[in-house]
């Protein structure tokens, strides 16, 4: 029998994949590549691009081929058998990229091509391949004495399985909590959507009524519009002790003890490669000179949003007690006191958005957005295998009809389904000696799925999402670069990787965008315009709570890792609080365990990088200004964009392509002014 997952050349044969056949392919192309590079290295005395550095990019490039859609699938379609599968297969994929990176002779041997004449002859972007393979095998410990080699091979194993059980663990917690409700009464506050989508719930689980779960469509409607307030408390609590030694679960799905070993293990690694701790270690890849640089970014940011949060929560305050009886606002009143209040001031409601959102109109406004830009044309195509019925698959192709990339479309949350939203390659752009291997996408999202017969309505959020997610996905498929370890957004610094997907949030926000994507459901008719001016005024409601809660985040992560101390171990729950009392204005009640759901940090790879968002957030709302003074669909600026970044991927460092493109350094006014904190 044939092993589905070794044929790499079409797209992935999803509905034959199947998790036996993980670990043997898995096995069988480790041990191809381990002989290959054997040989490689034995066969040449002399070593060159085109005798090390191609076979081994294209080994790479087979590799993930193989391994992407397992790591997809996993997150998409979770079962037992794939969680088993896939995490069998992390040790070896770990221990084989540590043997890489460790591997001496490897390392001569690129050192030899960085030293040898050729070297200037290659093109930019090789000889940044060849940069950032140097670092690599310096991060990995390539010049250790073998017994600290041995230790940082064993560490990023346990690491990559520590992360992994960590996601799990919240997965689970997540489906585990259910509650069913018989008394329609007991819903009142829930829109007409969410009441629909928890009677999907419930029947997907053969009751009758309605019932109510923690993925995020459902979790966020009824802590926004329940008018019950216990309820509200308790689907809080059960969300926010997910995976701990708190709440409904309590010590089910505990993460707490992982995360002291997540900690401790990055630590531990830092140290052996000579940096004081993680956080350094991590900066040695990032825009970001320094942890410091960044600390005092964040605290510099947190000062201008403080004063206008502190105003802020004190009209929240004070709405919630003269209108709603709320004498004392807890965390769990946040989020529906904010949504009567900007009811009550703008009239705004988020479900009269929703019917200017229908997923289909949203589509193909963002498409015609991408063909106004860019030039770039999108299409569906039927007919592709994919993992669900929900999954559509769509080309991309340039103005002479060439197809330049693909991606896969998942849009709706469900069950054995990661939560939040991301993109993930599937393949790689890489020029072989057969032609060019156009790169593919996957899309996920998980956004509110059709109920009854209405097709899926979009709130504003969840399209700002989809943007998002799109400017990453742009950033992956329309690059230019020939070689995988640079192409797309391979190779380029963490933090300055949100700087395509949050520049094209901005679209949401902008009339003439809109008009290409906002038009209601049964009528068609565009957003009016009294409707558009209230969406615009509430653009900045509450956005000093919303930028310190981010600075929040950003400055936890950065400290845990900076301030790790093995004396006195990982100290989380005090680290947070320090934080909470610096910059936050909102604070939860001792019980609450956010941080055992903070998988950004401790799953992904985010550790010591959660600041990427409000880093990049500088240069994404500078790039966007540019357009703003320009004419927001100047093609000029729009071509500028795509040759000087997007097309450029990971082949020259962020800031310099980022000055190639406004033909000066980043500055932070754009910023402040999209966040309403200029002063
Ligand atoms: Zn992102």
């Amino acid at each position: 029998m044939k092993n589905p997952m070794l044929d790499t050349q079409g797209l992935p044969a999803f509905s034959h994949i199947k998790p036996e056949h993980v670990e043997p392919a898995i096995d069988s192309i480790l041990a191809e590549n381990r002989a290959c590079i054997d040989e490689l290295l034995n066969n040449n005395s002399h070593y060159t691009w085109d005798n090390l550095i191609y076979p081994l990019e294209v080994m790479d490039n087979r590799l993930s081929r193989v391994w992407s859609p397992v790591r997809h699938m996993n997150s998409v379609i979770n079962s037992e058998a794939l969680r088993a599968a896939y995490n069998a297969c992390l040790p070896k994929l770990s221990e084989y990229g540590t043997e890489l990176g460790q591997n001496e002779h490897l390392f001569q041997a690129y050192q030899s091509i960085r030293n040898s004449e050729t070297f200037t002859r290659l093109d930019i972007a090789q000889q940044k391949t060849i940069h950032d393979a140097l670092r690599d095998f310096r991060l990995s410990g390539v010049h250790l004495p073998a017994e600290d080699k041995a230790r940082l091979k064993a560490i990023r194993q346990e690491l990559s399985q520590a992360q992994s059980k960590f996601e799990e663990s919240l997965l689970d917690a997540t489906q585990a909590w259910k509650k069913h409700i018989t008394d329609k009464a007991d819903l009142s506050g829930l829109p007409e959507s969410a009441l629909e989508m928890a009677r999907q719930s419930a029947q997907s689980s053969d009751l009758g009524g309605w019932q109510l779960a923690l993925e995020t469509p459902l979790f966020i409607a009824v802590m926004t519009y329940a008018d019950d307030r216990e309820l509200r408390r308790e689907i809080y609590i059960a969300h926010n002790t997910r995976a701990s030694d708190q709440g409904p679960n309590a010590g089910c799905w505990d993460n707490s003890e992982i995360m002291e070993r997540i900690l401790a293990l990055r630590f531990e690694a830092g140290r052996l490669l000579g940096f004081a701790n993680y956080a350094e270690k991590s900066f040695a890849t990032k825009m970001a000179e320094s942890p410091q640089e960044v600390m005092d970014f964040l605290t510099s940011l947190a000062r201008r949003a403080k004063p206008v949060a502190e105003r802020e929560l004190e009209e929240l305050r004070s709405f919630a007690i003269t209108k709603l009886d709320i004498d004392d606002l807890q965390v769990w009143d946040i989020a529906y006191v904010t949504e009567k209040l900007r009811q009550h001031r703008y009239a705004l409601s988020h479900e009269v958005l929703r019917s200017y959102f229908p997923v289909n109109t949203v589509l193909d406004g963002l498409f015609r957005l991408v063909r106004r830009l860019y030039g770039f044309n999108i299409e569906q195509r039927h007919g592709v295998e994919t993992w669900h019925p929900d999954v559509r698959f769509y080309e991309i192709t340039d103005a002479r009809g060439v197809v330049r990339s693909q991606f896969y479309l998942d849009l709706y949350a469900r069950e054995r389904k990661r939560g939040g939203a991301w993109m993930d390659e599937c393949v790689d752009r890489m020029r072989t000696k057969d032609g060019v291997q156009i790169p593919v996408a996957y899309m996920t999202c998980n956004s509110s799925p059709p109920v009854g017969d209405k097709p899926a309505l979009f709130t504003h959020d969840e399209v700002i999402t989809l943007f998002h997610e799109f400017g990453h996905g742009l950033h992956h498929m329309l690059t230019t670069v020939d070689y995988p370890s640079v192409s797309g957004i391979n190779g380029v610094e963490w933090d300055a990787v949100e700087m395509p997907s949050q520049f094209m949030e901005n679209w949401c926000w902008e009339r003439d965008a809109l008009d290409l994507f906002a038009k209601h459901y049964q009528t068609g008719e565009r957003l009016p315009e009294a409707l558009y001016q209230k969406l615009l005024v509430t653009r900045h409601f509450l956005a000093g709570i919303q930028m310190l809660r981010q600075i929040e985040f950003a400055l936890f992560d950065l400290r845990l890792h900076l301030e790790y101390d093995p004396n006195k171990g990982a100290r989380i729950q005090q680290i947070l609080d320090e934080v909470r009392d610096t910059v936050a204005v909102i604070k939860p009640p001792a019980f609450v365990r956010f941080q055992n759901g903070f998988a950004h940090i401790f799953a992904g790879g985010y550790a010591a990088g959660y600041y990427s968002y409000k880093w990049a957030e500088v240069l994404s709302a500078d790039v966007f200004a540019a357009f703003e003074e320009q004419g927001l669909f100047n093609q000029e600026i729009g071509q500028r964009l795509l040759h000087c970044i997007l097309e450029r991927g990971g082949s020259r460092p962020a800031m310099e392509l980022f000055k190639d493109f406004r033909k000066r350094k980043p500055r932070i006014d754009a910023l402040l002014r999209h966040n309403g904190l200029a002063a």
